[in-house]
C-alpha cells in the first residue's frame, strides 16, 4: 500500500511494509504471551476496541512539545510510580499520596533547576511486566511468574493467564485517571494551600536544616507571587500530570490504537536544519495524494496513556515491540541499559522517529552505579553523530538492584544517588543535557529500599516490604533524592 523504501540506516527493512497497529504480529516478539482461550481474547479486544480513549491526541501533543522543551533544556522531566502497579492500588489513599508526592517533587526539582517541570506519572496503566524466568518460587513452591495484573494475578492460584484482565486493565487505569484528573480540578495542586512536607524523620541535623531552608524558600517564592498578584492566568491552582506505562502487552496496546485527527495546535518542533523532510509513512516521497491527505490529518494515536516505554528485554531494533512503537504519535521512552550496543541504538532511532523530531523520544539509561561512567559518556556520543535529539533521562534504579544476605530484591539509596549524580556530572562534561529522572516510587512507608534519611538497613525491609516487583522509594526517600538533585543543580 504505502510500501517503498527511503535507504534507512536500518538492516531490518521496518520502512519498506506498511505500518498498522497489528502489523507488529508478524515480527518475532519477547516476552510472549500465550492465551489458552481465543475465543476470549477476541471478545476481550472487540469490547476494548469499542471503548472510548483513555487519553486524546491533544494531551499527547502537549505532552510532545513539553518534552521538546526537554530535549533543548528548557525544563526537567520527572516520571514516577510503582515498578508493578496493581488494580488493588486504584484507590484513593493511593492515588492521593502519589499525587502529593509527584507534586511535592516538582517543585522541590523546580527550585533546584529554576525552570519548569513536566510530571509523569508510572500510573493508571502500569500493570504489564517482563520477566526474566517463566516461573518463581513462591511460599516454597514453584508457581509461573506473576507478569502484571493485565495478565495474571499474584495469588498462587491467580497465576493462569486470564484474557479478562484485558478489559479490567481498561477499567482499573479509566478509573484512576478519572479521580487524578478529578482530584487536580479540585484543587489538589493548587499551590495556594500550604502542602504538608513533613521533615521530622531526617535525624541528621545538617540536612533537617538544609532541606527545611528549600521547602522555606519554595514557600516564600509562592506567597510573593500570590502577594504581588503575580497568578492571573490561574497556574497556581492546577498543574498537569501524564500518565505513562511500558508498552508491553501488545494484544492491549493494539486494541487502544485508534486513527484520529491531530489537534490543530500540533506545532511539530522543527528537526535541526540538515534532516531533509521525508514522508513518515514511506520514509521517501509521499506517493498516494490521498493518503498524503491523511497523514497530514490523522494519525495513529496510542489512547491507553500520554507516553509508552519499551523495556530492555524487547527493544531488539528487529522485533515485533520497536514494529509497534515506531508508528504511534505519542511521544516514546526506549530503555538503554549495559547491553545496548551504539550500532542498535543508532538503528533504533531512525525507525522510530525517521523525521528526526526532537522529544518524540526519551532516552532511559539504566546502567548500574559501576557501569554507567563507561557507558553514558559511549551512547551520547554515538546519539549525537546520528544528529537526533533525544530526552535524556536517567533511570537510576533498575541497574542497581541487589539481593540481601536473605535474599530480599532490594535497592541502596547511596547507589540510586550515585548513578543519578554521575549521569548529571557526565552529561554536563559531554556538552549534553539530563533532561529528567526516571524513579520507582511510591507515596506509601514502604521499606524495600535501604538508606536515606531514615537509615533503613537491610534488615528493617522485612517491616513493610510490599511491592509485587522492584523494590521502590519510599515517600521520605523520593522526596529526598529530589532534594539532592535540586541542591546539586543549585550549586
Ligand atoms: C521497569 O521499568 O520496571 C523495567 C522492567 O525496566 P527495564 O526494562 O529497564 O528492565
Ligand atoms: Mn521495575
Amino acid at each position: 500500500m504505502v510500501g517503498t523504501t527511503n535507504g534507512a540506516a536500518n538492516g531490518h527493512d521496518h520502512n519498506s511494509s506498511a505500518w498498522s497497529p497489528s502489523s507488529w504480529r508478524s515480527r518475532p516478539i519477547k516476552q510472549p504471551v500465550t492465551y489458552e482461550d481465543e475465543a476470549a481474547v477476541a471478545k476481550s479486544r472487540s469490547k476494548l476496541q469499542r471503548l472510548p480513549p483513555i487519553v486524546t491526541p491533544y494531551e499527547i501533543w502537549k505532552l510532545r512539545r513539553s518534552l521538546a522543551d526537554v530535549a533543548e533544556g528548557k525544563a526537567f522531566l520527572l516520571q514516577g510510580g510503582d515498578c508493578a502497579e496493581l488494580f488493588d492500588y486504584c484507590n484513593e489513599a493511593a492515588i492521593d499520596s502519589k499525587i502529593k508526592l509527584l507534586l511535592q517533587m516538582s517543585l522541590v526539582l523546580i527550585w533546584g533547576g529554576n525552570k519548569p517541570v513536566v510530571r509523569i506519572a508510572r500510573m493508571a496503566g502500569q500493570y504489564a511486566k517482563p520477566r526474566s524466568s517463566p516461573v518463581e518460587m513462591l511460599d516454597g513452591k514453584q508457581v509461573p511468574s506473576f507478569r502484571g495484573d493485565i495478565l495474571n494475578g499474584y495469588e498462587p492460584d491467580a497465576r493462569d493467564i486470564d484474557p479478562d484482565r484485558l478489559v479490567q486493565a481498561y477499567f482499573h487505569s479509566a478509573a484512576t485517571l478519572n479521580y487524578v484528573r478529578a482530584q487536580i480540578a479540585s484543587g489538589v495542586a493548587d499551590l495556594h494551600n500550604p502542602l504538608d512536607w513533613n521533615l521530622g524523620h531526617v535525624g541528621d541535623e545538617e540536612l533537617q536544616t538544609k532541606y527545611t531552608r528549600i521547602v522555606d524558600s519554595i514557600r516564600e517564592s509562592l506567597q510573593f507571587m500570590k502577594t504581588v498578584g503575580a497568578d492571573t492566568a490561574g497556574q497556581l491552582q492546577t498543574v498537569d500530570l501524564f500518565t505513562s506505562h511500558e508498552g508491553l502487552l501488545l494484544e492491549y496496546e493494539e486494541a487502544l490504537t485508534r486513527k484520529l485527527r491531530h489537534p490543530v495546535n500540533r506545532n511539530v518542533p522543527s528537526p535541526p536544519p540538515s534532516v531533509p523532510k521525508v514522508s513518515p509513512l514511506t520514509g521517501g516521497a509521499f506517493i498516494d495524494p490521498s493518503l498524503k491527505a491523511q497523514a497530514e490529518t490523522h494519525g495513529y494515536y496510542n489512547t491507553s496513556a500520554h507516553f509508552l516505554w519499551v523495556g530492555d528485554r524487547t527493544r531488539q531494533p528487529d522485533h515485533a515491540h520497536i514494529e509497534y512503537f515506531r508508528g504511534i504519535e505519542n511521544p516514546i521512552g526506549i530503555k538503554v541499559g549495559p547491553t545496548t550496543s551504539i550500532e542498535d541504538l543508532a538503528e533504533l532511532l531512525d525507525i522510530v522517529n525517521p523525521r528526526k523530531e526532537v522529544g518524540k523520544v526519551t532516552l532511559i539509561t539504566r546502567y548500574g552505579e559501576g557501569k554507567v561512567n563507561d557507558l553514558l559518556p559511549v551512547h551520547i556520543e554515538a546519539v549525537r553523530k546520528t544528529g537526533h535529539v533525544v530526552v535524556w533521562q536517567c533511570d537510576p534504579m533498575h541497574g542497581n538492584t541487589r539481593s540481601t544476605t536473605s535474599g530480599i530484591k532490594t535497592r541502596s539509596f547511596a547507589s540510586i544517588l550515585s548513578e543519578l549524580s554521575s549521569a548529571l556530572r557526565i552529561h554536563s562534561e559531554c556538552g549534553s543535557i539530563l533532561g529528567g529522572v526516571h524513579l520507582e516510587l511510591t507515596g506509601d512507608a514502604v521499606t524495600e529500599c535501604t538508606g536515606g534519611s531514615q537509615g533503613l538497613q537491610d534488615e528493617d525491609l522485612g517491616e513493610r516490604y510490599e511491592t509485587f516487583c522492584d523494590p521502590r522509594l519510599n515517600e521520605k526517600q523520593a522526596l529526598e533524592m529530589a532534594f539532592l538533585v535540586a541542591g546539586s543543580q543549585r550549586v
